[in-house]
């Protein structure tokens, strides 16, 4: 930061602070009829089906403020929120944040947070239309709740795939996993070595950018909600990768009541993921499969749609569905067939 500025809480009080923050919030969405400012805002979403979906994040449990820019922290809240509404085949369109805060804030680490916040928003159009304000005795809370809308029998559940269909996934897997991984050892190092105060710790990722921006500034994949929408594929299930690959299979397999085979030749690994995988002498695959936080869409189409899944830019077949009595399964390069287990398999 530029200027070292601290204005304390206090000195604006609740009712300044929620002025301060949402006083230039304008609304963009024609749902949106009333936003901040009264008891509830008021929304009109006519023949639209509505989806909700709400986290709730805690401060050390969550995310760790020691490597976490608050602005990035606001950034990552809001794209997590509005990455289930996409999830669910979605468009979102408004979103409440609701803190609560300790002494240990300054006005300005807000402002900090709400910019992430209306970036995030911003850039996928959603209005910020309220929350609450609170105070805390330890650190941080957030909840943040995302409204959105689907065409009326469009949404897309976990529960729905068939027994033959076809599992897809977007982007790549286990970067944000490694870049948690860069920032959790250079912290282990910030705290075991002794700061005189004068110098900044500053350690060097170069290399390694793709991993922490995986994991610092998520995106929510709208790209793929457009595209497949463009090639007139509805997916029979969906779900966001936020647990990681294996715990997200199993939910869409146990919902639709279907097993699953995933090649391991098809995950779709960065290669700088790759590269920090060895450094700490970590198995890839098990990164990709369990590590969680990738934002990607996992999906299933059926079979009849193969070719138009294959056209689709940054979209990988990884296997198919089976019938249940078969369980999960993922078939190594070898040819092995391994259980897939929620964590902690290794091949
Ligand atoms: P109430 O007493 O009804 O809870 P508040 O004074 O908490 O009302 O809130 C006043 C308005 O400010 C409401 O529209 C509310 O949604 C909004 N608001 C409160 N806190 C926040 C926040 N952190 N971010 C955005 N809007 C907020
Ligand atoms: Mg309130």
């Amino acid at each position: 930061m530029t200027d070292n500025k601290r204005t304390e809480i206090a000195e604006l009080g609740e009712f300044g602070l929620i002025n301060h923050l949402t006083a230039n919030l304008k609304s963009e969405n024609d749902s949106t009829v009333y936003g901040v400012g009264d008891d509830a805002a008021v929304l009109d979403y006519k023949e639209k089906e509505i989806l909700v979906t709400t986290d709730m994040l805690m401060e050390g449990v969550h995310f760790d403020l020691t490597y976490v820019p608050m602005k990035h922290l606001g950034y990552k809240v809001a794209i997590v929120n509005i990455s289930d509404i996409y999830a669910m085949n979605g468009t979102p369109k408004q979103m409440t944040v609701s803190i609560a805060l300790s002494k240990r804030f300054s006005v300005q680490d807000l402002e900090e947070f709400y910019a992430g916040l209306e970036l995030a928003c911003k850039k996928h159009n959603v209005d910020l239309i309220g929350g609450d304000t609170t105070s805390s005795l330890t650190g941080l809370a957030i909840s943040i709740t995302c409204l959105g809308e689907c065409e009326k029998g469009k949404a897309v559940y976990r529960k729905n795939a068939g027994q033959n269909d076809l599992i897809c996934v977007t982007g790549n897997l286990g970067a944000a996993y490694m870049g948690l991984q860069m920032l959790e050892r250079e912290k282990a190092v910030f705290n075991s070595t002794e700061q005189d105060g004068n110098t900044p710790f500053a350690p060097d990722f170069s290399g390694k950018e793709y991993l922490l921006e995986r994991q610092l500034k998520p995106e929510a994949r709208q790209d793929i909600i457009a595209q497949l929408k463009e090639a007139g594929v509805q997916p029979t299930s969906m779900i966001d990768i936020s647990d990681g690959l294996s715990s997200e299979l199993m939910h869409l397999c146990k919902q639709s009541g279907t097993g699953c085979s995933i090649f391991q030749e098809r995950i779709p690994i960065d290669y700088q993921t790759a590269l920090a995988a060895e450094e700490f002498n970590m198995d890839v695959y098990t990164c990709a499969l369990n590590g969680g936080e990738d934002y990607e869409l996992l999906f299933t189409v059926p079979l009849t749609d193969h070719d138009k899944i294959i056209k689709m830019k940054d979209v990988k077949l990884i296997g198919h569905m089976t019938r249940p009595e078969l369980g999960l399964h993922l078939i190594t390069k070898s040819g092995q067939e391994i259980e897939l287990k929620a964590q902690g398999w290794q091949i």
